[in-house]
């Protein structure tokens, strides 16, 4: 059997980190068993329908490594990939239903329908349908049908017994008819519901693994019988469990956007990782290890290590995590693997793009520091700010003072300081001799002979930043003249006390 999977989403807003992952696991399946992946696009339901999210998706699945042998801009042989390009076949497809005695139209209007809603939940019933147009004669319904009335199609759901819907992850998992009522395959204007167009693309596509959110599982039983019905062999079921909130309380598929928990930063959406900078390699890599663990206690391995390990059926049902600690170590890793050249390369354009203009020379100075502690180029962001702005001069005494190195010592430090710098040559600034000279420095002017309060004062007077990296850098990366101009302005703060 050639393995086919697919992602369906509906264009009808933002990708969920959710989703990407759904993705992940069908796209791995399928590279794994050197299948076939199909993007297919949802939208029947062309209310909630948004302009622009189909291309955004697929922005985002490009972004993560995800990529599709057939889709809607792709084509394929067994499209169009996109529903309501698909319209005739559903329609052809309900029409055989109905001749074949499995669905019925169903003339109920809104009003009948509302009515009727009230009456069964008077009575308990929640399904929200009587099934009062199944069993219409022929002549009834030609007589509705020639007075124009509009109507739906319904599947006709068996009225007793138990529906069993096989699942990789769960086994058989059994339904008891009585909880279903007769659903809504076509609506009145030609278009499908889920039901009825996601079985008749899965067969037709010849999709092998039908993979898809737990949520899914309670009406897997109509899709079963649909199946039966049409006579087609049914693909493998594979609801892949619900993804919980880091904190494990409430599904984080509930969740829209980025939030808080704790001090830990939570991303929702696929452009929200993009946004905030990691490395794709880190996101799918963290996704490759949720309802499923590559093994030997190991966090961090390549696409194709999990590709040789990686099986659908060894995808827990179990609820779960996403644990983003480890995708900041893990963002972390990725970072201090790249050279210094491609850390660069990734950094400049993300830092023009936030209006943060250092040039890739001096970024290429400090890259090699600053990736050590890089979880996503956005933390970049406000430890760079003091190259690009010019950050506020020191202007209060305990800026530029320490408790162990009063004014006086100060002043004389960067006096020394001033002096030593402009005694370097352009060759001679550079990390090394700076940071000699200034832990010489430090050194001298503090009781005690340790320089760390005198290092520290001045990573404030150089970067006019509490936190930055670290300071031989900065000075190098900042640039003689503009360390010297804040040196000056510290000591003429000092002198003028
Ligand atoms: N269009 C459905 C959704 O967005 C897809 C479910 C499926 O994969 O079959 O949830």
């Amino acid at each position: 059997m050639t393995v086919r999977t697919r992602f369906a989403p509906s264009p009808t807003g933002y990708l969920h980190i959710g989703g990407v992952w759904a993705a992940l696991l069908a796209w791995m399946y399928a590279r794994k068993h050197n299948g076939q992946f199909i993007l297919r696009i949802e939208d029947t339901d062309t209310k909630r329908t948004i302009e622009g999210a189909q291309a955004k998706l697929m922005e985002s699945l490009r972004w993560v490594g995800i990529d599709w042998d057939e889709g809607p801009d792709k084509g394929g042989p067994f499209g169009p990939y996109i529903q309501t390009a698909r319209q005739p076949l559903y329609q052809k497809w309900a029409d055989w239903l109905v001749e074949n005695n499995h669905a019925y139209k169903c003339f109920a209007t809104p009003d009948e329908l509302a009515e009727m809603r009230q009456e069964l939940e008077a009575k308990g019933d929640h399904s929200g349908y009587d099934r009062r147009y199944r069993d219409l004669s022929q002549s009834e319904v030609d007589a509705l049908e020639a007075a124009g009335r509009p109507y739906v199609i319904r599947f006709k759901m068996p009225l007793d017994g138990e529906t069993a819907v096989p699942d990789l992850l769960r086994g058989e998992v059994v339904f008891d008819n009585k909880q279903f009522t007769d659903y809504v395959i076509l609506k009145s204007n030609g278009l499908p519901t889920y039901h009825l167009a996601h079985v008749i693309d899965d067969h037709f596509m010849e999709i092998s693994h039908i993979t898809r959110g737990v949520e899914w599982l309670n009406t897997a039983p109509i899709h079963v019988r649909l199946f039966e019905a049409f006579g087609w062999e049914m693909p493998v079921f594979v609801h892949l469990p619900v993804i919980l909130n880091p904190n494990g309380k409430g599904k984080l598929s509930k969740r829209t956007q980025a939030f808080t928990q704790g001090d830990q930063e939570i991303l929702v959406k696929a452009d929200e990782f993009m946004e905030a900078g990691y490395m794709p390699e880190a996101v799918v890599n963290f996704l490759a290890n949720i309802g499923w663990t590559f093994g030997d206690d190991r966090e961090k391995f390549t696409m194709s290590e999990a590709l040789e390990r990686f099986d659908l059926a060894d995808v827990s049902a179990a609820p779960a995590k996403l644990p983003y600690s480890k995708l900041d170590w893990l963002g972390n890793q990725y970072f201090k693997d790249l050279s210094d050249d491609l850390l660069v390369k990734k950094l400049y354009p993300y830092l023009q793009q936030h209006q943060i203009d250092i040039s890739a020379e001096t970024l290429l100075i400090l890259s090699p520091v600053i990736k050590m502690r890089l979880k996503k180029l956005s933390d970049a962001v406000p430890q760079l700010a003091f190259l690009a702005e010019t950050p506020p001069l020191p202007s209060t005494v305990e800026e530029i003072t320490h408790k162990k190195m009063g004014p006086e010592a100060a002043a004389t430090a960067y006096k020394k300081t001033i002096a030593f710098l402009e005694g370097l040559s352009a060759e001679q600034f550079e990390v090394d001799t700076i940071a000699a000279g200034m832990r010489e420095i430090g050194a001298a002017v503090i009781d005690g002979g340790k320089p760390g309060p005198y290092l520290g004062t001045l990573r404030y007077v150089v970067t006019g930043q509490k936190v930055s990296p670290p300071l031989f850098e900065s000075v190098v990366a900042l640039g003689k003249d503009r360390v010297l101009a804040r040196l000056v302005a510290a000591q003429k703060l000092i002198d003028s006390l």
